[in-house]
């Protein structure tokens, strides 16, 4: 996803300003009180369409960021389950300690939790 907007430290603390960035512009980045005043009405279209895109969702930046990085796979764990008669370790989701291994075959997201499993 190409981004519209860039976080530009502008010497003032903790508070960096967000810039709109121009894609016909690489070097132009502009400030909302630029956008507003003299911004296309494509480009203030692109980003009410961006903001309500997110909206639609429905979910918290947090949650966003924590569905992100579930995509990223995961080695799993592997324990000793002692209700199970198997003599070798089971695979285990390693965020939420569910069952991620079959007998018959590797699942690649945990079925508990969505965690993607690298299995190499
Ligand atoms: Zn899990």
């Amino acid at each position: 996803m190409k981004r519209l907007t860039a976080r530009i430290d502008n010497g003032l603390g903790d508070y960096d300003e967000i810039c709109f960035i121009n894609p016909n512009d690489p070097e132009g980045a502009y400030s909302l009180d630029d956008i507003v005043r003299h911004g296309s009405y494509e480009t203030k279209l692109a980003i009410a369409e961006r903001l309500a895109a997110y909206e639609d969702t429905g979910l918290t930046p947090e949650q966003v960021q924590e569905l992100k990085e579930k995509q990223i796979p995961k080695p799993p764990e592997y324990e000793y389950i002692p209700q199970y008669k198997y003599a070798s370790p089971t695979a285990i989701c390693p965020i939420c300690k569910g069952i991620v291994e079959s007998p018959l075959m590797n699942d690649d997201y945990c079925r508990d939790c969505g965690q993607a499993i690298d299995w190499e």
